[in-house]
This record gives C-alpha cells, structure tokens and sequence, in this order.
C-alpha cells in the first residue's frame, strides 16, 4: 500500500452532516489522498471540501457495492464509512457486503467519528505499508485443487 493512499468516504444520509464537519477538520490530509465517496456523499464533499473526488454511484443505485468491487480488485486502501446504525437502509444487503469485503480485505474501516479520528491521527495514514492479508491466492488453490478432485473422483464412479 502506497503512502498516497486511494480513500473511500461514504455516509448515510443522517450521518453525512457528521462527515462534514470531520471531513474539514482533517482537509488538508485528505487533501494529500485519492479520494472517492458513493454519489451524494462525494458531491456534497466536493462543495463543502473543494477537493476532487471520484463520485460513484449513489449508495441505494449500486455505490456500496461499486466500493466493494474496488476493495477486491485492491484499488481501495481505507475508508470512512459512517452508517446509519438507527435505520435500516433499503440497500442494507449492500451495506453488509460492503462491511464483509473490507473486513476480509483488512481494510482500515472507520465507522464513526472518532474511529476516523483514531485513523488518520495513525502515521500509517501516510506511510507505504504492507497490507500482506489480502493475499488469497493459495487459498484459492487450495480450494480449486480440492473441488477438481472432488469432481474426479465422483466422475470415476
Ligand atoms: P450516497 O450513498 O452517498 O449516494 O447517499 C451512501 C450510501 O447509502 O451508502
């Protein structure tokens, strides 16, 4: 992981206030990061920060799940994500996904304030550093090997 690192802020609509006003406490180091956001959250962040940002899909159309994506491609480093704990969501399966993949990934997720605050007073914010759990090729091997030789046993009977 580069010491620029590729941020996603995302937050529910009764959180995005929140976002904000932690987002301009911290602008000038988000400022030195590549940032994206699901739709409204990042069009709201451009106005309020000035800052670009690779606005996605809106969370409910597809954004969670665009995040997601990124996360499993590994073209995603962190991100804040502060979710609606009150209210459910009607994406709330894309929610889940979105918080499954970035636990499997061992992405840093911060999902309230002070958790990102926690987060981006850490020096690693801005240091290279090696996120070696995202690695699943030999468990994909393993798995691979292990379902072929399943299906070849049962082919011989
Ligand atoms: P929004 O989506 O930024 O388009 O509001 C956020 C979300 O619901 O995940």
């Amino acid at each position: 992981m580069e010491a620029v690192k590729k941020i996603a802020l995302v937050a529910h609509d009764s959180r995005k206030k929140d976002l904000i006003r932690w987002a301009k406490r911290h602008r000038e180091q988000l400022a030195a990061h590549r940032l994206c956001s699901t739709g409204t959250t990042g069009a709201l962040l451009e106005a309020a920060l000035g800052l670009p940002i690779d606005k996605l899909k809106s969370g409910p159309l597809g954004g969670d799940q665009q995040l997601g994506a990124r996360i499993a491609c590994e073209r995603l480093d962190a991100i804040v994500f502060l979710w609606d704990p009150l209210n459910t969501q009607a994406h709330d399966s894309d929610i889940k996904a979105l918080l499954r993949i970035a636990t499997l990934y061992n992405i840093p997720m911060a999902c309230n304030m002070a958790s990102a605050d926690f987060l981006f007073s850490s020096p690693l914010i801005s240091l290279p550093y090696n996120n070696e759990h995202r690695d699943f090729d030999a468990h994909q091997q393993a798995r691979n090997e292990a379902i072929i030789e399943e299906y070849l046993k049962e082919e011989e009977r």
